[in-house]
């Protein structure tokens, strides 16, 4: 028998399911089926724009269905699963209008003499068979980030979703090809560890790009591992949230409520690190306390769900000491900061914070918001720049000159204002710079990346 990967619940532990532990063989045989298809089969823009129709109003109807597989394999609250479904599903539809509106352009050739005569367009072809490899904390809407413009840009794809993860994967390649059209050979999906799948991944030669969504560390040494591929990164965070004293600051704590902690702090744009201007950091502190006080930790498959566990007790452990290790060094626990007898961390506020922290200068990827007061917006901006990432800072503020400020000077892929750093649309040209990635993630940015440009000149 074939060896397996046996999934369990990150919240009891209970075993949902087995998938194939599947080696660097299976991903020789899946890519070259994915090749063959590129030239024997390839698909006319009509119906990649169908099938990605399709796939969207599927995905609606069977959203219940999908949100259920997310809460269980990922420990993410049925409620903020009910919503990446719902999103997955709008992501699709702004694939479909990238495959409908796909074209190249005129390139006016008789701007030079020798050109005279001759007509040139650019048409834009998909760029060959694309490795996806994605991360656990969005099993399905960043899985349709990556699948959903590959199949408007004409792309077969070869995907490995996280070992933690990987029903969500699975259940979209059988609704997309059972129910949507989309053959077979256009997406498979391989299950097995990073090192072994991801790697032979990274590795195929028939592979033309990989788009990697996860952790800095993994992300780069891809980068390095594969120097002739193209090779999409979107990776971590510690995001930066600026509290003026004129910005609506209560709005902005029952903001930090919800973005500092859905889905235990899990995603890449938690907010993480939040200035507060001195002269209001008192009050705001214990107003932002008392809603994350309030926030109702436990099962992710019960309705009344805000937070769960984290992925894995080794990742509850790491973020513990990482408290502990704050608070030794004189920060002090405004709320949570304990372990509840079904093994969740509660969510934790963490006032009086400083830039050693590993809280404030490591991407946390847990439960954990930490204020520190600054007493100018210079400060606060360098503050928010010291960081070996950049995806999205915010600022809370009541003056245009001032935000526009913050605008020019923040240095990161995104700045919201008035909104906190965790808002993101799925149209939106989505990446980071520095530590954070090297693209930009939303259909119409990445079917670009899926396709080349091939020049016509007709004589
Ligand atoms: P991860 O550990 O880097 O894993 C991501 C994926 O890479 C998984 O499928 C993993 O497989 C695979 N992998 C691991 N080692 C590999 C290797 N040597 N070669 C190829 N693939 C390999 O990240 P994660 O813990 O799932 O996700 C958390 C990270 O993702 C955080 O840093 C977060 O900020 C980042 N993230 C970024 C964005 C964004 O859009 N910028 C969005 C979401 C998350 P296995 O599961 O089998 O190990």
């Amino acid at each position: 028998m074939s060896a397996v990967i046996t999934v369990r619940s990150p919240y009891d532990d209970s075993v949902i399911g087995e998938v194939p532990a599947q080696t660097a063989a299976d991903v020789d045989r899946a890519v070259a089926i994915a090749k063959q298809a590129l030239h024997a089969n390839p698909l006319p823009l009509w119906k990649r724009a169908e099938i990605l129709d399709r796939a969207a109003l599927r995905l609606t109807e069977r959203r219940e269905e999908f949100a259920q597989i997310i809460a269980r394999e990922a420990a993410k609250p049925i409620r903020t699963a009910r919503v990446e479904a719902e999103r997955a599903a709008g992501t699709f539809q702004f694939a479909a209008a990238e495959a409908r509106t796909l074209s190249g352009e005129m390139i006016p050739l008789d701007a030079i003499p020798s050109g005279e005569g001759k007509l040139g367009f650019t048409l834009r072809v998909p760029i060959g068979v694309i490795g996806a490899i994605a991360p656990f904390n969005f099993p399905l809407n960043l899985v349709v980030h990556k699948v959903g413009p590959a199949i408007a840009a004409g792309c077969p794809v070869v995907l490995k979703p996280a070992s933690q993860t990987p029903f969500s994967s699975l259940a979209l390649a059988r609704m997309l090809i059972d129910e949507c059209g989309l053959p077979a050979e256009y997406l498979q999906v391989v299950t097995g560890s990073g090192g072994t799948v991801g790697n032979a991944l990274v590795d195929h030669p028939d592979i033309a790009l990989i788009t990697f969504t996860g952790s800095p560390d993994v992300g780069w040494s891809i980068r390095a591992r594969a120097p002739r591929k193209r090779v999409g990164l979107e990776l971590g965070n510690n995001a930066p949230c600026i509290i003026q004293p004129d910005g609506d600051w209560r709005s902005a704590a029952a903001k930090i409520k919800v973005a500092g902690f859905s889905h235990a702090g899990q995603s890449c744009i938690s907010t993480q690190r939040v200035f507060v201007h001195r002269s209001i950091a008192a009050e705001f502190t214990a107003e932002l306390a008392a809603h994350v006080d309030s926030l109702i930790v436990g099962d992710p498959l019960d309705d009344a769900t805000e937070v769960s566990a984290l992925i894995s007790t080794a990742e509850r452990d790491r973020v513990v000491g990482w408290i502990e290790e704050a608070t030794a060094a004189g920060a002090t626990i405004a709320a949570g900061g304990v372990v509840q007898a079904d093994g969740v961390l509660r969510p934790t506020l963490i006032a009086n914070a400083s830039h050693e922290m590993k809280v404030c200068s490591q991407e946390v990827f847990g439960p954990v918001v930490a204020v520190a007061a600054y007493d100018t917006l210079d400060e606060a901006i360098a503050l928010a720049n010291d960081t070996r990432f950049g995806l999205q800072a915010s600022i809370f503020t009541a003056d245009i000159t001032v935000a526009l400020h913050a605008v020019r000077t923040l240095d990161f892929g995104g700045v919201l204002v008035n909104e906190v750093p965790t808002w993101r649309a799925d149209q939106q040209p989505y990446g980071g710079l520095r530590d954070s990635g090297n693209t930009r993630e939303g259909p119409a940015y990445s079917v670009r990346e899926m396709t080349e440009i091939k020049m016509v000149v007709l004589s």
